[in-house]
């Protein structure tokens, strides 16, 4: 168990040797991005309400980002520098998702914002207001964040150093690998 979560953080520190090691060159837009240059949504830094849970298949149950208590029409600021790639509704909901250089995208919603897709933000950069009313938050109002790279969903807490990498919830034995199972 140890070594194989010891293998994985192997191969995953050989990965974002490698993401770091690009030229910065290569972004599209010219918008130069880093992981250091990521920041919480919400000033101060706010209380997670509910963790990431990715859903055990493509189309299953799950949370797809994490939800971070604020109080209705905080300011919502930009996690990193990118260029706002839509900022409207969906299903209802008003969306805003940003595209930062090195491939990933950060969503943000319940929040009303002003501004235009194409728009050019900086790290830390008021997106807009939040509205109270994101389903199965216990709190006054809740920032529900994403990451996604492609089609995938990752935890946004890796963008602020906010969480420790585990291959799976530790009580999912119907997921673990064979050689974590002695008991
Ligand atoms: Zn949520």
């Amino acid at each position: 168990m140890r070594l194989f979560h010891r293998a994985a953080s192997l191969a995953l520190a050989a990965c974002c040797a490698v993401a770091a090691a690009l030229p910065l060159s290569a972004a599209p837009g010219g918008v130069p991005a880093t992981r250091g240059d990521y920041v919480w949504p919400l000033a101060p830094r706010p209380a997670v309400a509910r963790p990431f849970e990715p859903p055990p298949f493509k189309y299953g149950r799950g949370h797809r980002g994490v939800d971070l208590a604020g109080v209705p029409g905080q300011t919502v600021l930009a996690a990193g520098p990118g260029v706002v790639a839509f900022a409207g509704q969906v299903a209802g909901r008003p969306v805003v998702s940003i595209d930062h250089s090195d491939g990933l995208r950060t969503t943000y919603e319940p929040v009303a914002s002003g501004l235009p897709a194409g728009e050019i933000v900086v790290a830390g950069a008021p997106i807009g207001a939040l509205e109270a009313g994101h389903l199965g938050c216990g709190q006054a109002a809740c920032l529900h964040w994403g990451l996604r790279r492609g089609e995938d969903y990752l935890n946004p807490l890796t963008l602020v150093g906010a969480v420790a990498i585990r291959l799976k919830p530790v009580d999912a034995p119907d997921r673990a690998p064979p050689a974590a199972a002695p008991r």
